[in-house]
């Protein structure tokens, strides 16, 4: 899944309005973040095999490290551990923590059965989706738009660069998607890890947008589950 995760990143700011879109896309993409370090140091290993499915030539030979559920859990725990210190935002670690596990569930929806339990296991999961191009694109497109519609009316821009720069990352993200299922199969694995790497703009990108959008309730009617223990509750 590609879209699908930047669509569960831009719904989650609905319930973390105080946590950046940025740090939001960086955790529903962080393990196919970490998945292009672990390929090119030889740790993981893809492989190019057309074919394979209707939507993705790519053969996952071995991923346990950045795509089993025990991994995904660990960096889950790591991740909205990082942010609890840094931030002081227990409500927005939270998100987080489902955040990145979510990346999981939805390559499970996708995936063929190759995504391990915990490195080492047997056991391999995934429902195939991705064995349908129609449906792969209806699935994930739907995902993606009503997270896009959740974040559109949950902010509105601060300045011009908040609606042009949301607009862009759409379209651009889109258009990626487009080519990534329609295109030719990449050329090498090394493409593949370096292609990969490329996901670092857009994480970067919607933290520029999130800097020129403002949460559109004022702080005092935002739902904060979890409000910092120094806050008053909000009525
Ligand atoms: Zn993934």
């Amino acid at each position: 899944m590609f879209i699908g995760h930047f669509g569960v990143a831009l719904a989650a700011k609905k319930l973390a309005p105080r946590t950046s879109l940025g740090t939001l896309v960086l955790a529903a993409q962080f393990v196919d973040l970490l998945w292009p370090i672990f390929l090119l140091r030889g740790i993981e290993r893809v492989i190019i095999a057309p074919g394979e499915t209707a939507v993705t030539p790519l053969d996952f030979i071995s991923y346990p490290l950045s795509h089993s559920l025990l991994a995904d859990f660990g960096w889950a725990c790591l991740f909205a551990g990082i942010y609890k210190v840094l931030r002081s935002n227990s409500g927005g670690a939270i998100c987080l923590w489902f955040v990145v596990m979510s990346h999981w569930l939805l390559d499970a929806l996708t995936h063929r059965p190759d995504l391990p339990l915990y490195p080492g296991s047997s056991t391999f999961v995934g429902l195939g989706l991705w064995n349908s191009r129609a449906w792969t694109i209806i699935v994930e497109s739907a995902i993606f738009l009503g997270g896009a519609r959740i974040y559109a009316r949950t902010t509105r821009s601060r300045d011009p660069f908040g609606s042009l720069a949301f607009r862009s990352f759409l379209a651009l993200l889109f258009l990626v998607y487009l080519i990534n299922s329609f295109g030719p199969p990449p050329p090498s694995e090394r493409a593949i890890a370096i292609a990969a790497l490329g996901v670092w703009v857009f994480v970067f990108w919607a933290h520029f947008i999130d800097r020129h959008r403002v949460v559109n309730a004022p702080p005092a009617e935002q739902i904060d589950l979890f409000p910092p223990p120094d806050q008053p509750q909000a009525p």
